[in-house]
């Protein structure tokens, strides 16, 4: 597989609010035009549910990575991802919803969040506003965790495991919309051990063990607002969960929250959380007919707090 990501990172922000700006390019159709449900192939698995919470293009990460972020005292860059479900079968009541659930327990991922940063991607000159990884350097349009410890394994196998499954990629949405090739060869490997069905749950795919406390925050995931006390009550269950089971461990849990409300960062991602408040800030200052910041600002939000460089295209 070889794709070319130079000037795209179609994938690691939600580029839908620039289809809202743009005219619909002419002469280009494509089987499945544009990202028009909760989260393109991403939730393939989860296709007749309803997302909740979570950005498009959510990257869900493993409880074994959701941990080592604990560990640094990164949870600022996590959220949960819950969804909602028509049939009674797949679900249980919480409140006036119906949320997808196995064993009576909701389920959930946990991903990186995508905080407002401004960006031009697809070669634009002006820069937008949208959501995109906290890991994403908005000058370079590269990640800024590539080839760390931490870089996750579904940001790795992308866009490998959607082309194993046969589903459109978003390098394919991207050149159907934007023109230009990223997608350069389809070579995959065999979707075997890609962490889809019952192996997932607990591994990837995590179960609350308390329905009955989540209302408040499904209103909130709905809003798109969940509280600091949301995103640490779903690491904690994360973390504290057993691959292959809907358990979850009273004593990590607990360990888990404790680390949560201490949450220190190390000193290599003590960037993190200022650059989120501070993007989230300034996005809220901006008023519909202001600029948009050059995405260089991103020198002093994130680059002069200490986030690691990206290496450039050179
Ligand atoms: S972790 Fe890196 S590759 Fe993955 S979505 Fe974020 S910026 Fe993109």
């Amino acid at each position: 597989m070889e794709v070319n990501c130079q000037g795209c990172a179609g994938c690691c922000l939600d580029w839908r609010p620039l289809l809202e700006a743009d005219e619909e390019p002419k002469g280009r159709h494509h089987a499945r035009s544009a990202p028009d449900d909760g989260d393109a192939e991403r939730e393939q698995a989860f296709s007749e549910r309803v997302p909740l919470g979570g950005s498009y293009n959510f990257v869900a990460l493993t409880r074994d990575e959701i941990r080592s972020f604990l560990e640094r005292g990164s949870a600022a860059v996590l959220t949960p991802r819950f969804w909602t479900v028509e049939d009674e079968r797949e679900g249980v009541e919480v409140g006036d919803r119906r949320v997808a659930a196995v064993a009576g327990r909701p389920v959930f991922f946990v991903g990186l969040r995508k905080p407002p940063k401004p960006v031009a991607p697809f070669g634009r000159e002006e820069a937008t506003w949208l959501p995109t990884c906290v890991f994403l350097d908005p000058t370079t349009l590269q990640c800024r965790i590539h080839g760390s410890d931490r870089f996750p394994d579904e940001c790795g196998t992308y866009p490998e495991q959607t082309i194993a499954l046969d589903a459109e990629t978003e390098c394919e949405r991207v050149e159907a919309r934007f023109g230009g090739e990223r997608l350069l060869e389809r070579d995959h490997d065999d979707p075997d051990g890609l962490l889809f069905g019952p192996q997932a749950l607990g591994a990837k795919l995590f179960c609350h063990p308390r329905p009955d406390e989540l209302e408040g925050m499904f209103d909130r995931l709905e809003r798109g607002e969940p509280s600091s006390a949301d995103r640490a009550e779903c690491i904690a269950v994360a973390a504290a969960s057993s691959p292959g089971t809907v358990a979850v461990s009273e004593p990590h849990y607990e360990r888990a929250l404790e680390r949560l409300e201490g949450d220190e960062p190390d000193a290599g991602d003590a960037w993190i959380r200022p650059a989120i408040d501070d993007w989230c800030r300034r996005r809220d200052r901006t008023r519909a007919n202001e600029a948009v910041p050059d995405p260089e600002l991103a020198a002093v939000i994130e680059d002069r707090r200490g986030a690691p460089e990206t290496p450039g295209w050179e």
